[in-house]
């Protein structure tokens, strides 16, 4: 449903709780525990031919917490429970590898992701890649992601790292300042973010990303452009911005409940996105090309995102771990969200599966839709290919509506949005979905 004042900034700039962040569509609160079968059928059918195959592996355990933290995460987890995690893991990688849509297939991507997957010691590592390297292989895999919080890095981690497959390396720096750092609870000090770019530099990652967040807690303008001074610097292959959000399950949220406070401290929305623009301005100055609203690429003819391109253009994703998201033959499903269940489900040979949602052929379109726009440059064709649906026609109130506020381009079947509209792209793609979804809580 068309809305033309959706596509207006949010009156209230200051930051608040909740999230506008989109990973996927439709929302996950419309997925459901009674629609499970939908997630065995679609394990049950064979793949759609030419579909790539990504296996996403998320390690749920961290040093601490940061304070902006809103992921299924760990922090008091002993040895024997991560390692019953680990073998759990396998378990539900082999009872995958058993069905129709998985069996006989070879990985295209892979990712770890977090959580903490540095977490993990090289013999965890080692043992866990063996075993799901034997059940699907990752032979010819275009791209091995894994994130790594740098103060769980040694020289020897990283080697692992490399010697298990990883060609992207993503390291989450999020600031160089130590007050910054520890005033947000993170883990890990400027120090250790150095010694694990130069080590992982020398054990030659095709890629190494660098991530950051605009507006932490006591984040200050000359702060903010000396780590993006000092990013540009480390000349990393890629550089990943989010601003901060304080959704609610988080520990800035629980304090402005107790306090009862509306506005989150941190950064308004403007200065979030002010802070972003001068950092692709600066890393567009020393040759990197922006290629996302969140993304900037020191060298745009070879640097490759197979994992979010691929996921945003409907590959298959079998997700594995608590609460991983997956998405096969077509069909959403999300596993159990807590560790107990998670582990119970499996130890009794059965898959972890929570809720499953099949999105209809015009939800497939809006998903792919809105999730590559936030490329900034999309051309409507592929989708009036692939979906048999002009979207110039389908969406065309909301198009209009975003040219008429100067936030978007059309140029014969190609959609460009403007810089600033990439940079709050998420708030403006709540005007695509259908009107049952339009006010969900995006969680
Ligand atoms: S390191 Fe990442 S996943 Fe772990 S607590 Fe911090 S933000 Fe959350």
């Amino acid at each position: 449903m068309a809305n033309d004042t959706i596509t207006q900034e949010p009156a209230q700039t200051s930051t608040t709780v909740g999230n506008y962040f989109v990973s996927n569509y439709p929302p996950y609160s419309f997925w459901a525990e009674e629609r499970v079968h939908e997630a065995e059928d679609a394990l049950n059918r064979p793949p759609r031919p030419g579909t790539d195959l990504g296996i996403y592996l998320h390690v749920p355990f961290c040093r601490k917490r940061c304070h902006f933290c809103y992921f299924r995460v760990y922090t008091d987890k002993k040895n024997d429970e991560i390692q019953s995690y680990l073998d759990a893991a396998l378990t539900e990688l082999t009872l995958h590898a058993k069905r129709p849509a998985i069996a006989g297939r070879k990985a295209d991507f892979v990712y770890f992701g977090g959580g903490t997957p540095s977490f993990l010691s090289s013999e965890q590592l080692v043992a866990l890649t063996d075993g799901m390297k034997a059940l699907v292989s990752w032979e010819g895999a275009s791209e091995v992601t894994f994130e790594c919080e740098p103060g769980t890095l040694t020289d020897r981690k990283i080697k692992t790292i490399r010697d298990i497959g990883v060609t992207r390396l993503s390291l989450g720096v999020e600031n160089f300042d130590d007050h910054v750092l520890e005033s947000n609870g993170r883990a890990h000090q400027s120090k250790q973010v150095y010694r694990a770019y130069d080590y992982a530099r020398q054990m030659g990652f095709p890629q190494v990303n660098i991530d950051l967040i605009a507006g932490m807690m006591n984040e200050t303008e000359d702060n903010w452009k000396a780590c993006v001074a000092k990013t540009i610097t480390l000349a990393p292959d890629s550089v990943t911005i989010y601003q901060m959000e304080v959704p609610y399950n988080t520990t800035i949220y629980k304090q402005m409940k107790a306090d009862g406070k509306v506005t989150a401290p941190v950064a308004d929305w403007q200065t979030k996105r002010r802070w972003v623009t001068y950092a692709f301005a600066e890393l567009e100055k020393a040759g990197y090309t922006v290629k996302s609203a969140y993304t900037a690429v020191k060298n745009a003819a070879n640097a490759r995102f197979v994992y979010r391109d691929s996921l945003w253009a409907g590959a298959d994703l079998l997700g594995l771990g608590v609460s991983s998201f997956s998405h096969i033959n077509g069909t959403h499903f999300q596993n159990e969200h807590d560790f107990a269940p998670y582990l119970a489900r499996l130890q009794a040979g059965k898959l972890p599966l929570h809720r499953s949602y099949t999105p209809n052929d015009d939800e497939r379109l809006i998903r792919e839709f809105i999730l590559q726009l936030k490329l900034g440059r999309i051309d409507s064709a592929y989708f009036t290919r692939k979906f048999g649906v002009d979207p110039l026609v389908r969406f065309k109130p909301q198009l209009t509506a975003l040219v008429a506020d100067g936030h978007l381009a059309i140029d014969g079947t190609w959609l460009t949005l403007t810089r600033q509209a990439l940079l709050q792209v998420d708030s403006l793609l709540h005007c695509f979905f259908l009107p049952q979804h339009a006010n969900a809580r995006y969680a």
